[in-house]
């Protein structure tokens, strides 16, 4: 989208201002390495002052049908070494096409070879809707990765003639990884604004369809892409409203994600943005920035559902810091720090983790600890 280009410079600017305004990290699980002040690429922000309220409950993970026996689930979890409190990078992807042509576009052979790495390493892509529920049901040993497009472009989604996805659509590079490597779901979440996808073969309206039909996720990413930070209550009640009023016209329910447009955002801006009603009604259950690095498990005491940070999807450049803060630095971090990363123990009635690391388990997950 055009207003990308135009806005890729101050999203710079307000990346390294809020940079200085991030609060420190309140986990220890959170990475060590990390460096607020750095900066990294940012259309989201971090709120400053004081916390808001919660999103109400996240949904527990399945009840667990009795007999159950917790030491033999430690057991099965210790032997894959799971740690359902580690962190979980959640890509955020704009443009994709053979030949990029700005800063915030990526390759279609990079994106490929990407995905086709993670899967390698045993990420499984999960929905953003699904990570903020708590609904990681991935194999054991598998760690979860949730693959974000902004910006409804027609580089995600475009079909030809016979209706099959384009090869350099973002749609045909997950579905092709997913073909490739048995057990990487086809699955990812679409942020969009206003006229997602135009330019495409099918009116927006369809394509959006289709993205639901084959399990992807349409998510509110607000109508114009503005600066809510600068926005009355009412002004982002009618940004988020219609942008939800569309998606629920074309899907038939309301999205429970949503990404912010760049810009910063006080308290209040959060809190108006989470749930209310313009053209439509919503009531978020997660809520996306762009950040700088992994987020904690939605499972740990330091999740914030209403600031999740997202990774920019970029090899190591020096633009933004990305030798260190954008997806290819954080995998390779990740793949070298495996006890700091989320890994499942495939049991989705259980919260499994080593022994010392109870301490961040967000209380009202207690019942399904299973430490080791
Ligand atoms: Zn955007």
């Amino acid at each position: 989208m055009p207003h990308l280009d135009k806005f890729a410079a101050a999203l710079i600017v307000v990346a390294v201002v809020v940079g200085f305004l991030a609060p420190r990290d309140r986990n220890a699980e959170t990475s060590s390495r990390a460096n607020p002040a750095a900066g990294g690429v940012a259309h989201g922000a971090q709120a400053s002052g004081k916390a808001a309220a919660p999103i109400p409950p996240r949904k527990p993970p399945k009840k667990r049908v009795p007999p159950f026996n917790l030491a033999k689930a430690a057991a099965a979890a210790r032997a894959v070494k799971a740690n359902e409190l580690g962190q979980v990078p959640i890509l955020m992807i704009h443009r994709v096409m053979a030949k990029p042509k700005a800063s915030l576009d990526r390759s279609t052979k990079d994106l490929y070879d990407e995905f086709t790495g993670m899967a390698k390493q045993g990420y499984v892509p999960v929905t953003a809707a699904e990570f903020v529920a708590g609904k990681i049901n991935i194999p054991a040993g598998k760690h979860p990765v949730v693959l974000t497009f902004d910006d409804g472009s027609i580089t995600h989604a475009d079909f030809d003639g016979a209706g099959n996805p384009k090869p350099d659509t973002a749609i045909a590079v997950v579905q092709r990884v997913a073909k490739e490597n048995p057990g990487f779901r086809p699955v990812a979440t679409f942020f969009v604004n206003r006229d997602p996808f135009y330019g495409g073969s099918k009116p927006g309206i369809e394509t959006m369809r289709w993205l639901v039909r084959n399990g992807f996720e349409i998510a509110n990413h607000t109508t114009n892409h503005k600066d809510l930070g600068k926005m009355s209550k009412a002004e982002v009640a009618k940004e988020i409203g219609s942008d939800e009023k569309m998606i629920e016209d074309a899907t038939g329910k309301p999205s429970t994600t949503f990404a912010f447009p760049f810009g910063s955002l006080s308290q209040a801006h959060l809190a108006w943005a989470q749930s209310g009603s313009g053209p439509a009604k919503w009531n978020f259950q997660g809520m996306f920035l762009a950040g700088w690095k992994p987020s904690d498990s939605p499972y740990a005491s330091s999740f914030d559902p209403r600031q999740i940070p997202r990774i920019r999807d970029k090899e190591k450049i020096k633009e933004d810091d990305c030798k260190q803060y954008c997806s290819t630095a954080w995998l390779e971090w990740l793949a070298k720090n495996p006890d700091k990363r989320y890994t499942s123990d495939g049991n989705p009635t259980t919260i499994a983790f080593p022994q010392d690391k109870m301490i961040y388990l967000y209380s009202r997950y207690k019942e399904w600890a299973c430490p080791y």
